[in-house]
């Protein structure tokens, strides 16, 4: 019984769609059944979508959740406390700082990949240049 029950898990493992992110073991596809976003459990497949991203999320086990909390409490009452020390240029500057950063990891890399695309292109219109004058 239990051997026909890992055969058809076996089969369902080889024909279902799987996780698919590196394992940190041995760099192979993670083999995990995927959750609603396309990873398992332990790839990021709990993370939620959207603009819901970032928000804690309700832990397992409640005492791991409220730990979270109080460390986000934590966390937060060191940075009211740096906050209430800046001057108001320091605080005006963090604020604009604050504004036009978006904390998306996402949208950081397509910051910073944009930003080497100019840079490459910058570069080339140089070497161009450059070719130019010699002619
Ligand atoms: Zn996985």
């Amino acid at each position: 019984m239990l051997a026909r029950a890992r055969q058809i898990l076996r089969r369902m493992r080889q024909t279902a769609p799987m996780c698919g992110a590196a394992r940190r073991t041995d760099g192979e596809p993670c083999r995990n059944f995927p959750l609603e976003n396309g990873r398992c459990k332990f790839h990021g497949g709990l993370v939620p979508k959207g603009k819901n991203w970032h928000r804690v999320q309700p832990a397992h086990n409640p005492k791991r959740t409220l730990a979270k909390l109080h460390e986000i409490e934590a966390r937060q009452a060191k940075q009211r406390k740096r906050f209430a020390r800046m001057t108001p240029e320091e605080r005006e500057a963090h604020q604009a700082w604050q504004a036009s950063h978006n904390p998306n990891p996402r949208k950081r890399w397509e910051r910073r990949v944009a930003l080497e695309a100019r840079e490459l292109l910058r570069l080339a219109d140089e070497k161009a240049r450059a070719k130019d004058l010699d002619e």
